[in-house]
């Protein structure tokens, strides 16, 4: 095949049926549209779980997204009225409750997020968003052909990239969040295939208010290239 700027094409096939994976040069996660099996080629190869939602017909494009499973565990959350007063003035520290702080209840919950695991700058703030909604996996036509492009986000990133959106999530409360002690233990993380469409310079979510710039997507070309 043809090097570019000295970057080398990867023949790479599908582990389970042998068909070749298609993806673009900068993907780790390759869908089979022969077998409908997922593999991430990221720090060794290895099989992830794929299904497929919001399938709105025809200009539809699926994007790879994380779902992470995780449970979070809050240790301590501050949150402060909007109004609150400088806390440098005068010559004496305020107390919390000057400033309007309040300290929340410790609290542990399971917690799912979803976020791109294509390349887009807006990675977070997609997360944030996404986690207000509802999104569960559909049955798909049988024999139909899919493709999945784009997935250049590998599994340490988006374990990473859950802890961000958790973080997200919290500051997007009503409440002014002022500080926030989480952790997080990843119980399962895979891929949903989550259908999109191009609207103008948009890419938006099937069935949803949250839409891309396609100007912040790296590999719309791509991405969205027919065939
Ligand atoms: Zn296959």
């Amino acid at each position: 095949m043809s090097s570019t700027e000295g970057a080398v094409l990867v023949q790479l096939r599908c582990r389970n049926c042998g068909s070749d994976l298609e993806g673009l040069p900068t993907d780790v996660i390759f869908y089979c549209s022969n077998c409908g099996r997922c593999w991430i080629f990221d720090e060794g190869i290895s099989p992830v779980r794929v299904q497929f939602l919001r399938d709105h017909g025809p200009g539809t494009v699926f994007l790879p997204f994380w779902k992470v499973d995780a449970v979070v565990s809050i240790y301590q959350r501050i949150s402060r009225e909007g109004s609150s007063s400088s806390i440098i003035e005068g010559f004496r520290q305020f107390t919390g409750m000057e400033r309007g702080l309040t300290e929340n209840q410790p609290e542990t919950r399971r917690d799912r997020f979803i976020f791109p695991a294509f390349a887009t700058s807006l990675v977070l703030s997609t997360g944030v968003r996404m986690h207000g909604e509802n999104f569960l996996p559909e049955r798909q036509e049988h024999g139909r052909t899919l493709k999945v492009r784009g997935g250049s986000v590998g599994l340490r990133d988006a374990v990473s990239l859950a802890r961000g959106v958790a973080v997200g999530v919290e500051v997007s409360r009503a409440d002014f969040l002022a500080c926030v002690d989480l952790d997080m233990e990843v119980g399962a993380a895979d891929i949903y295939a989550v259908g999109c469409t191009r609207e103008g310079h948009v890419l938006r979510i099937n069935g949803s208010d949250t839409a891309l710039p396609l100007s912040a997507v790296r590999d719309r070309e791509g991405i969205l290239e027919e065939g």
